[in-house]
């Protein structure tokens, strides 16, 4: 360990010790999400969502990836999923970390509301 990874972990480490960003990542650790479905989890406005989401983003934490018309966000630190595993209990025992999107009600996201999407294409 280097002085450099010590501060590596204690930004990251940092940036996880806050509620709404650990139910953020315990989503985006199951699937990549967009913003509009992290809105509907959180029950929060846009613009607090999106503060969040730049704060993981700066710290490495998360990525974005555009798809069609919407920006998904995912975990792209291996380490940071690692703790989370540790912290927030496994998620991959069963069927992987691909395919345990959870729906919202209400969340008009094309993961929640595909069909309401393709009536309105
Ligand atoms: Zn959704």
């Amino acid at each position: 360990m280097t002085e450099n990874d010590y501060k590596s972990i204690g930004a990251r480490l940092k940036v996880l010790a806050h509620p709404e960003r650990l139910r953020i990542l315990d989503a985006l650790r199951r699937e990549p999400e967009c913003v509009c479905h992290l809105e509907a989890l959180l029950g929060k406005p846009q613009p607090y969502v999106s503060q969040q989401l730049r704060l993981l983003r700066e710290a490495g934490v998360i990525c974005d990836e555009k798809q069609g018309q919407n920006v998904f966000y995912r975990v792209c630190d291996a380490q940071v999923l690692a703790w989370l595993d540790v912290m927030l209990g496994p998620v991959n025992a069963v069927r992987g970390r691909q395919g345990r999107h959870e729906p919202v009600a209400e969340c008009n996201c094309p993961k929640c509301a595909p069909v309401i999407l393709s009536l309105a294409a």
